[in-house]
């Protein structure tokens, strides 16, 4: 599976990331990608940036050295209801919000309830991705979070650094459970790295596989073509890629 993008890259400016984004960029374009999504940390999460870090991300070039920037955020899912910490300006001219539940900001609940909070955030029809939507931490109903997923048009995330153990542990059995849930639907996922430093940006070849063993195609990995991601920005109200 040829992969043209990563959508979720942090830069210093999360706190806890450790490149700037024309390192990342740099790292990008060595790997041969075309498009990064610059996603740091909503405000909630310890030593994120102030709102107006978001809004003024429009200050950015859409290209840079050849690789597009696409002016993101992975906010925070803050209550149960699904509410987020990015709201009116600083969200609406964001290119994509990536939202999921952060230990820091959101006491897990059960499964009933974490699943109903992810349902209700995806259906407020502010947030295009969810991320490591299989961390244990945050048990869910994988059936109905992938079904509502598919009826509001999220992207559910499969996230590079939760699978081999090391962080999220345990993020790899759900992974599969729910990407095979979703080859059977035929709706879509995105692959993220997860990058807090330069050195792995694009590492995307465990989320890869685990989408092929699930039996997802290219088609419903959007990581797989530009045309695929400007699809889905349309789809989801953004602006798109201009190709
Ligand atoms: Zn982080
Ligand atoms: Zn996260």
């Amino acid at each position: 599976m040829k992969l043209v993008a990563d959508f979720h890259v942090h830069t210093i400016a999360s706190g806890h990331a450790y490149s700037t984004l024309l390192e990342n960029v740099e790292a990008a374009k060595a790997k041969g990608l075309q498009l990064i999504g610059m996603t740091d940390h909503g405000p909630s999460m310890p030593g994120a940036p102030h709102p107006i870090h978001f809004a003024n991300l429009r200050a950015l070039p859409p290209v840079i050295s050849g690789v597009r920037v696409l002016r993101g955020a992975e906010v925070n899912i803050i209550d149960a209801e699904g509410n987020i910490d990015l709201r009116g300006r600083f969200l609406k001219n964001l290119e994509i919000v990536l939202a999921g539940f952060h230990q820091d900001c959101f006491e897990p609940g059960s499964t009933e309830d974490n699943t109903r909070t992810l349902v209700k955030a995806m259906a407020s029809g502010k947030i295009d991705v969810i991320v490591h939507p299989g961390n244990p931490a945050y048990p869910i109903n994988l059936q109905l979070v992938a079904e509502a997923a598919a009826q509001h048009n999220v992207l559910l995330e499969i996230n590079n650094v939760s699978l081999g153990g090391i962080i999220r542990r345990g993020s790899d059995r759900n992974c599969l459970a729910l990407a095979r849930i979703i080859a059977r639907l035929g709706s879509k996922v995105c692959l993220g790295s997860d990058s807090h430093f330069c050195d792995s940006v694009g590492d995307l070849a465990e989320a890869a596989q685990l989408a092929e063993e699930a039996g997802l195609d290219a088609t419903q990995v959007i990581n797989t073509s530009l045309e695929a991601v400007d699809k889905f920005l349309v789809l989801r109200g953004h602006k798109g890629l201009s190709l």
